[in-house]
């Protein structure tokens, strides 16, 4: 049944492939698969990219080949969970929510589903750099993506072995690095103190000037592609004869598929359509925006021993990180996003300037595997893309790729199945 054929009925609004979440994830998915020919609408409870992929880092990390957690932690998670402001915590309340997800990270430590998840997440970002660059060439705003590298500094001679330990790793990973002595450091980004030591370069990396305006563009290339984007919250979904029901806060959606893009939303209704329970939580992550800082890095820089990250940007200097585990209804501990000012002093020659800064939290959507889910489901009706954790900006991209590619009836690639849980 064709597009038109399917929306003779006298639906209020009716569509061929339903996206649900307008953030980087359904936004690029939707422009793919409109010019794949589909007839799609897009819907979000909020204005597009004003979820996670308002907020984030910025980063094109393709570098970033490792799961968020392996063994070395374990030793160090007391201490770190102890430290009410240290990169990572946990409110005692979600303790029960999360143990489950906890147990799977803990389980997925042991080698083989360890190596299973750092060739899944390699597999994606070969392909992000290239993907991102010929999607913004082919809405004509390459300047958006800056193709110039990231460093990761340290500063205590005692965290030598372990800068060492990466760098060997990452070449095993045949991860492009270049190893920086504290000279190079100081001729690449002056304004960095003087007491750093060195870092790791990564060539092959680089920073979107503007994550909100990223998505904004790419919406506006998918609506000259004819899209359709409309603001309702889908809040179950069912299927009918002709296809499947969304029922939203406005009243009822008809479509022949449905693409679930809503990142750390996405298990509901994931569930309600398929049957399958996701293990998707969410690992809150903050930024610290300085808007009067332009011109301090040359390049996005992270910090080994303080794990932050401070990308400069369009609106100034973007300082983001921190993982917190709360849960998706909790209010933002803003007090973390503050905390990375804090986390700044000393690692520049002159301090920062924080006037008028704001700070922002947001739902990293996380699956204990640290790979997304991109799957179809319910013979093609039902599409997944979602659980890109610390990586959705940089997959996006190629994720768009591999939805169209599942819209035009391929196999999903075993990796990232639903059914690996
Ligand atoms: C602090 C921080 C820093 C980060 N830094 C980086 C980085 O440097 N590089 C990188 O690659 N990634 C980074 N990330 C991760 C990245 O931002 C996310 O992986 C990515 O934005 C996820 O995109 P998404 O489209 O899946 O989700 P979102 O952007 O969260 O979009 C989901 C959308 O679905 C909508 N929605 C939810 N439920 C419903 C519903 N029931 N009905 C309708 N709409 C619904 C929401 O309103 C939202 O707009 C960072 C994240 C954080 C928090």
């Amino acid at each position: 049944m064709g597009a038109t054929g399917f929306c003779a009925s006298n639906a209020p609004l009716c569509t061929e492939i339903a996206v649900v979440g307008a953030g980087i994830i359904g936004v690029t998915s939707a422009l793919a698969l409109a010019r794949q020919g589909h007839q799609v609408l897009v819907l979000d409870a909020q204005g597009p990219g004003l979820g996670a992929s308002y907020g984030n880092a910025g980063h094109l990390a393709t570098e970033q080949v490792f799961p968020i957690a392996d063994v070395s932690i374990l030793k160090r998670l007391p201490g770190m969970l102890l430290d009410p402001m240290g990169p990572l915590r946990l409110d005692w309340r979600y303790l029960p929510k999360a143990m489950p997800w906890f147990t799977r990270l803990l389980l997925n430590l042991r080698p083989a589903p360890y190596q299973r998840t750092v060739a899944g997440i390699r597999a994606l970002n070969e392909a992000s750099l290239g993907a991102w660059q010929r999607l913004l060439q082919s809405i004509e705003r390459p300047q958006l993506l800056r193709h110039d590298g990231s460093l990761l500094v340290f500063e205590r001679p005692e965290s030598l072995p372990a800068i060492d330990a990466l760098h060997a790793r990452m070449r095993e990973q045949q991860v492009p690095v270049e190893s920086w002595q504290s000279q190079a450091v100081r001729d690449a980004a002056p304004q960095l103190s003087e007491h750093l030591q060195g870092g790791l370069f990564f060539p092959e990396t680089g920073h979107f000037l503007d994550p909100y305006r990223l998505v904004g563009e790419l919406v506006k290339a998918a609506k000259a592609q004819g899209v359709r984007f409309v603001q309702q919250q889908v809040n179950s979904a069912h299927f009918n004869d002709a296809g499947l029901v969304l029922v939203s806060d406005q009243g009822s959606v008809h479509a022949r598929r449905v693409l679930i893009a809503c990142g750390a939303h996405s298990a509901p209704l994931t569930r309600a359509l398929t049957g399958k329970r996701v293990p998707l939580d969410t690992e809150r992550g903050y930024h610290l925006m300085l808007p009067h800082e332009h011109g301090r890095l040359p390049f996005a820089v992270t910090s080994l021993e303080r794990k932050f990250i401070m990308t400069p940007m369009a609106e100034g200097l973007r300082l983001a990180g921190t993982v917190e585990f709360a849960g998706l209804a909790r209010p933002p501990t803003l007090g973390r996003a503050e905390q990375l000012h804090r986390l700044s002093r000393g690692l520049f020659k002159h301090e920062l300037n924080t006037e008028a800064a704001t700070p922002w939290m947001g739902f990293r959507p996380s699956l204990p595997d640290s790979l997304p889910v991109i799957d179809r489901l319910c013979d093609g009706r039902v599409l997944l893309a979602f659980g890109h954790q610390h990586l959705g900006l940089t997959q996006a991209a190629v994720t768009a790729q591999m939805v169209a590619a599942l819209a035009a009836g391929q196999p999903a690639p075993l990796a990232y199945r639903v059914s690996r849980f």
